[in-house]
C-alpha cells in the first residue's frame, strides 16, 4: 500500500504522515528532506543554488545518512530547498530514490508536494493536507521558537507565503492537490483529530479493498 501525503508549508503533513506510517506499519519518507539535503550541501560548499550544474551535482550526492542532519530543519535550508526544487534536473535525479522507496514492502507513506501527482500518481491513497496561512505560520513560528530560533512572526508568515507561491507557481511538478486526493483541512484540528480523520478515510478504503 502506498499513501501519498501532500500539502503546503507547515500544514502538519510531516507529523501526520509519520503517525499514519506508525499506525499501519508502513515505511515513511519525508521527501522534503531530500530537497533540503541538496540545499544544505550547496550552502555548505558555498555553491550557488541557481547554478543548475552545481545543484544537479548536489542532488546526485544525496544519501540516506545526510537526511538526519539537524541543520536540514533550519528556515534558511527550507527556503533554499524551495529555490532548488524548481530545477527539473534536480527533481528527476531525486525521483528514482523516491519511487524505489515507495515500492519497498510492506508499503510506504511519503509526504511532500508532488507525491500524489508525479512521484506516485497510482498511490492507493492520497491525502492533501492544508490549513489557513495564519495557523500554519503560528505552528512554524512555535516550532522555530522551541529550537531557540527567534524569528518575528511576520517574517515567518512572509517566508511561508513566498515559499508556497514558489512551490505552487513553478512549472516543474508544482504543489497542487491531485484530483483524487482527500482534502484534509487542519485549521481547526490538532494532530490527534487530524490523525483520526485521516485514519477514518484510510480505513474506509481498506474495507472496500
Ligand atoms: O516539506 P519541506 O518544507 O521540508 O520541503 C522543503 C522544500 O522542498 C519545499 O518548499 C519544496 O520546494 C520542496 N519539495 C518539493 N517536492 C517535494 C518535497 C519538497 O518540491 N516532494
Amino acid at each position: 500500500m502506498i499513501i501519498a501525503v501532500d500539502g503546503p508549508v507547515a500544514a502538519g503533513k510531516g507529523t501526520l504522515a509519520r503517525r499514519i506510517a506508525d499506525r499501519y506499519g508502513l515505511n515513511y519518507l519525508d521527501t522534503g528532506a531530500l530537497y533540503r539535503a541538496v540545499a544544505l550541501n550547496l550552502l555548505r560548499t558555498g555553491h550557488d543554488p541557481a547554478n543548475r550544474q552545481q545543484a544537479l551535482q548536489a542532488a546526485q550526492s544525496v544519501d540516506a545518512i545526510s537526511l538526519d542532519d539537524p541543520e536540514l530543519r533550519a528556515e534558511e535550508t527550507g527556503n533554499v530547498a524551495s529555490a532548488v526544487a524548481v530545477n527539473q534536473q534536480v527533481r528527476d535525479s531525486l525521483l528514482s530514490y523516491q519511487r524505489t522507496f515507495a515500492k519497498r514492502l510492506p508499503g510506504a507513506v511519503l509526504d511532500g508536494r508532488d507525491i500524489g501527482t508525479v512521484v506516485c500518481p497510482d498511490a492507493d491513497i492520497k491525502i492533501y493536507v492544508t490549513a489557513s496561512d495564519d495557523v500554519r505560520a503560528r505552528r512554524r513560528h512555535a516550532e522555530l521558537e522551541a529550537k531557540g530560533d527567534d524569528l518575528p512572526f511576520d517574517d515567518v508568515l512572509a517566508d511561508l507565503r513566498a515559499r508556497d507561491a514558489r512551490d505552487s507557481g513553478r512549472g516543474a511538478a508544482p504543489l497542487k492537490k491531485a484530483d483524487d486526493a482527500y482534502l484534509l483541512d487542519t485549521t481547526k484540528l490538532d494532530i490527534e483529530a487530524a490523525l483520526e480523520a485521516a485514519c477514518q478515510y484510510i480505513d474506509g478504503f481498506l474495507e472496500k479493498n
